[in-house]
């Protein structure tokens, strides 16, 4: 087992997870002895790991900035990963209109089943606080990000796992007046967060060690909590356009750094799969963040001069794998109840989407939240958005944990565009068999 990969160990823990979930799921009580003795183990790891992303995005966009000789230089990288974070989502989106178009998963949704779903889920909880929070989100103005991004308390900013676009604004103004007033004076700060940004990463690799445990723990959580399989089965022609539509956008990245950044995709994948992993297992990128970074920064080569702020900005705001499951979703749900889209409400659609993906929070079953404000935006009648909600939320959390892995993907890819393009991509700390990869 101690010569065993680590991805290959999460995936064993995986499997076993899901076999074991299932087991439980047959046996008088098993699902309650998964909710007391199993879950507490996953709910464990992943609050370590969102522990110490905030001290991480601290250190590593500090040490990032402080790092650079001027500050036209992180102007630069900024422009540019926001420019190619737009670029990907729109293609994402795309994507997944083509794909839900020409597949028409909601055509074959009987009435029958419409009703079954609306029954059973229309007046959830869940789905009614979705609707609740969506029109919160949409009352608010629209400047009203830029007024979330900026603190008024460095140390509540800290405090807070939602607000990591404050902590990477606090970073981002610290490191750069760090550099303004010059190296000497800077340089007791910078000795401190460099050290602090190696222990972080430290202690990413001790959590590391437990993850095959912790997935195990998560999957059969989430298994035993899954809905009735019936209505699962009635969605699953909707759910294979989605993770079609997935899988290609994963084909978009590999061709991105196959033919963009001249390496070996499988490579990338290997060195990345860890994050992934971890990502559908957690369904939040936020949590998966610290894995992302070490895998990017140590095992792929990313300068932390661009990781360090590509990465937290991308869990944040860049969500391919979201954006093209509203797309879907939308249109799907559009479909099944009968409501005709134009084209220019697809265009609508590529639009809020993009913006939706933006404003979701990198946290499990955020994208739904912002489905319900791509749905108002094409004027799908208020009263008819639990029912469209109620429609997909049977397989939402599969669905979630499949995009979220797309998310991470992108926002590593981006990564290693940005650095590529700045020449600040270079050999990885860890050797990996991609050492003799030639370039192309
Ligand atoms: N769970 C996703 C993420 O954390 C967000 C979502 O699509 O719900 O990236």
């Amino acid at each position: 087992m101690k010569k065993l990969e680590l991805h290959w160990k999460i995936l064993i823990g995986m499997l076993l997870g899901l076999v074991f979930g299932y087991i439980m799921l047959q046996v008088d009580g098993g699902d309650s002895f998964i909710n007391k003795w199993i879950q507490p183990l996953g709910t464990i790891f992943v609050k370590l790991l969102k522990l110490i992303a905030i001290p991480l995005i601290l250190a590593s966009l500090i040490k990032g900035i402080s790092d650079l000789k001027d500050i036209s230089k992180f102007a630069n990288i900024g422009l540019r990963t926001i420019i190619i974070y737009v670029f990907t989502t729109v293609i994402a989106i795309t994507i997944g209109l083509l794909l839900v178009n020409t597949l028409q998963p909601g055509n074959g949704v009987s009435e029958s089943t419409i009703a079954q779903l609306t029954e059973t889920y229309a007046n959830d909880n869940n789905v009614q606080s979705k609707i609740s929070e969506a029109t919160r989100q949409k009352e608010s103005g629209p400047l009203q990000f830029l007024e979330d991004m900026v603190p008024d308390n460095a140390f509540s900013a800290l405090s807070d796992n939602k607000l990591m676009l404050q902590v990477i604004f606090f970073a981002i103004f610290l490191g750069i007046s760090m550099l303004l007033i010059g190296e000497k004076s800077a340089k007791p700060l910078k000795d401190f967060f460099d050290s602090l940004n190696e222990v972080v990463l430290k202690m990413v690799d001790l959590i590391m060690l437990t993850a095959p445990y912790a997935v195990f723990a998560l999957l059969s959580s989430v298994v035993v909590s899954s809905g009735d399989p019936e209505l699962l089965y009635a969605l699953l022609y909707y759910s294979i356009v989605v993770v079609i539509g997935l899988i290609l956008m994963i084909v978009f990245y590999c061709l991105i750094v196959t033919f963009i950044i001249k390496k070996n995709p499988f490579w990338f994948l290997k060195e990345i799969s860890p994050a992934q992993l971890l990502a559908f297992s957690t369904s939040s990128s936020a949590a998966t963040l610290p894995v992302t970074m070490e895998r990017v920064e140590e095992h792929i080569g990313v300068d932390k001069e661009v990781s360090s702020f590509v990465l937290p900005v991308g869990a944040t705001i860049n969500m391919d794998g979201t954006s093209l499951y509203q797309a879907v979703a939308a249109v799907f749900i559009a479909q099944a109840l009968g409501f005709d889209l134009t084209f220019t409400d697809q265009l609508i659609i590529v639009l809020t989407a993009l913006l939706a993906s933006i404003g979701s929070a990198a946290v499990p079953g955020a994208g739904m939240v912002m489905l319900v404000i791509v749905l108002e935006a094409v004027g799908f009648p208020a009263d008819k958005l639990a029912i469209g909600l109620a429609l997909i939320f049977a397989v939402d959390r599969p669905l979630d944990m499949c995009r979220t892995v797309v998310n991470v993907t992108g926002d590593a890819t981006v990564s290693m565009l940005v650095a590529k393009s700045v020449g600040k991509l270079g050999k990885p700390k860890i050797k990996n068999w991609d050492d003799n990869y030639e370039e192309v």
